[in-house]
């Protein structure tokens, strides 16, 4: 419910971010994300999985694990509005290679 007052705050530059979390169960598999949504994977009360739609332009779905036993791993926290930040930063091995920072929602692009 949160994440409609966030989107309906966006356009009267009231609040500002390029992602909101949105929750779910299990992993999308090939599902494409929505551009402008970060999906995180909670399962069994544990977060699992931060899935986003690369948004470097190519759109491929990058997958962090949140899985502190695995590595790399990374945290994501998210504020009162939904937006996330993500810890440490993004580096898309892939397609479009982009590395980012995702700080309250927005993405800080590295040189
Ligand atoms: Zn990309």
């Amino acid at each position: 419910m949160r994440r409609y007052f966030s989107l309906a705050l966006r356009p009267l530059g009231l609040l500002s971010f390029d992602v909101l979390v949105s929750r779910v169960n299990q992993h999308p598999g090939k599902t494409v994300i929505p551009p402008g949504e970060l999906w995180l994977v909670v399962d069994g009360g544990v977060k699992k999985w931060a899935c986003l739609s690369c948004p470097g332009g190519c759109g491929v779905q990058i997958s962090l694990s949140l899985n502190p036993e695995r590595r790399p791993y990374w945290s994501v926290e998210s504020d009162f509005w939904g937006r996330p930040t993500v810890a440490p930063s993004v580096h898309q091995q892939k397609m479009c290679r982009c590395h980012f920072w995702i700080r309250k929602g927005l993405i800080y692009w590295c040189k």
